[in-house]
């Protein structure tokens, strides 16, 4: 038997599973990697490269070198997908596979209210990362000679899309003193989000790096949720991180839609409003519209946005027994992280395996999600949950900062995208 898996996108999910599929599968499977885009991109690093704590260049790399060398990789875009058929339709033809594996992750959602708006950085985009990183050189170098900055200071990178505009990479800077500290407001979305921490994370290092370099701010982040980052099995993170806010002087605005932005004032839904210099949202995402229009694969959940719909332990598609799916552009009950794509990845190659070989299921996913909630430069809260509650003590430490800057990235590109998939 020389069965064709075929796996859509190759993020962290997709390459996790590829290169674990083709090690359990050995000559019985040829696998096929499919992606718009060979770049691989570490997507911690989107809200680090800013405050100078990793550069988003190091982490941005051609993904072809990161599966195992049996593994094809086929560089086109997914218009569609039809599991009755067992057929994948691309931009360059129709591709038909044996089992298919689906990881295409999240979706920006292109319309915004700040499109265009000057000092808006989307940084969930790697142009608005970028930009907000050039911003900060600039606000940073003119405090520290006292002059006055012009707009001489070019954006490192071409900027695109999403209100990243070269606006704000020429937007004079706003002023910053102790009488008039430079305000800056990160929201997030009323819609789900890959990493839920990212935005106290942002905000949290914002401060952090603006007080480091002796720039005046007062930081605020606002969103749809009651709490900084969730209730339930995040509770215990939630209390210890609503104190770091509260010792830090970061102000947290509860159940604040964004409905407008325009003249550096975020106006919520409810008509609130929130001034700012700098402004970092968070874009709204969703499943993937090929996913959602143009197959049969989604679902709706309890708010009628739909997703791939999987069986939550063993990552099988609910309806389609040869359809399976991990990563972002899933229902499963987790927060849409790659330390939950890692340990998808390792349970649906296993069962794919053994519907592969007709061995029965040994291995399940359990929930686990993990979330380093960094404080401080030096400091973070090892968040991490599965289906049963939290499994990580809520303490800022050392260690977990150590761990997300240091270990972390290089378990990623060399251990877990290469399909070892065990460990923290
Ligand atoms: C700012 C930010 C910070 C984060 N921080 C953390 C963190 O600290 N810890 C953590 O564990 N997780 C973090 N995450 C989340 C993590 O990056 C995602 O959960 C993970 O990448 C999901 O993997 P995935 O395979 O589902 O999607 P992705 O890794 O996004 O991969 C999807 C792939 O599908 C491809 N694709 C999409 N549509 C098509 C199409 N139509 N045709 C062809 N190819 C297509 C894309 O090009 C992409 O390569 C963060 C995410 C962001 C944005």
């Amino acid at each position: 038997m020389s069965e064709r898996i075929v796996v859509l996108g190759s993020g962290a999910g997709g390459t996790m599973a590829a290169n674990r599929l083709d090690r359990e599968l050995g000559g019985l499977g040829e696998v096929v990697v499919v992606d718009r885009d060979p770049t691989h991109r570490y997507q911690p690093a989107y809200y680090l490269h800013p405050f100078d704590h990793l550069s988003l260049d190091d982490h941005v790399r051609d993904g072809r070198e990161y599966l195992r060398a049996d593994v094809q990789f086929c560089e086109a875009t997914v218009t569609g997908i039809d599991p009755n058929e067992r057929q994948v339709t691309l931009d360059a033809g129709k591709l038909s596979y044996d089992r298919l594996v689906v990881s295409l992750g999240h979706e920006l959602v292109g319309e915004v209210p700040w499109r265009g708006e000057p000092h808006v950085y989307p940084f969930y985009r790697p142009e608005g990362a970028r930009e907000l990183a050039t911003t900060l050189d600039r606000l940073v170098a003119r405090h520290g000679d006292g002059e006055a900055d012009a707009v001489s200071t070019p954006a490192r990178d071409p900027i695109a899309t999403d209100g990243a505009g070269t606006a704000s990479a020429n937007a004079p800077l706003p002023a910053a003193d102790p009488a008039d500290p430079l305000r800056v407001v990160v929201t997030e979305p009323e819609t789900p989000m890959s990493c839920g921490g990212a935005p106290a994370k942002a905000a949290l290092l914002a401060e952090d790096y603006l007080a480091d370099h002796g720039v005046p701010c007062e930081v605020t982040l606002a969103g749809p949720d009651a709490h900084v980052f969730g209730t339930g099995k995040k509770a215990k993170y939630d209390e210890r991180l609503t104190t770091v806010f509260d010792e830090r002087g970061v102000e947290h605005v509860p159940e604040f839609t964004v409905a407008d932005v325009a003249d550096g004032t975020v106006t919520g839904t409810d008509g609130r409003t929130l001034p700012y210099d700098l402004y970092l949202p968070v874009s709204p995402q969703r499943c993937p519209r090929v996913l959602t229009d143009a197959s049969p694969l989604t679902a709706p959940d309890e708010a009628s946005r739909e997703y791939v719909a999987v069986d939550e332990a063993t990552m099988r598609h609910r309806e389609f027994d040869r359809v399976y799916a991990l990563g972002d552009c899933t229902d499963a009950p987790t927060s849409r992280t790659a330390a939950a794509a890692r340990k998808q990845a390792a349970a649906l190659a296993d069962n794919l395996t053994a519907d592969a070989t007709g061995r029965a299921y040994e291995a399940t996913y359990d929930g686990f999600a993990a979330c380093p909630l960094l404080t401080e430069k030096g400091k973070a809260i090892l968040a991490a949950y599965d289906y049963d509650g939290a499994t990580l003590p809520a303490v800022e430490s050392r260690l977990g900062w150590i761990a997300d800057l240091e270990a972390i990235p290089r378990l990623y590109w060399q251990v877990w995208l290469r399909g070892y998939l065990l460990g923290v």
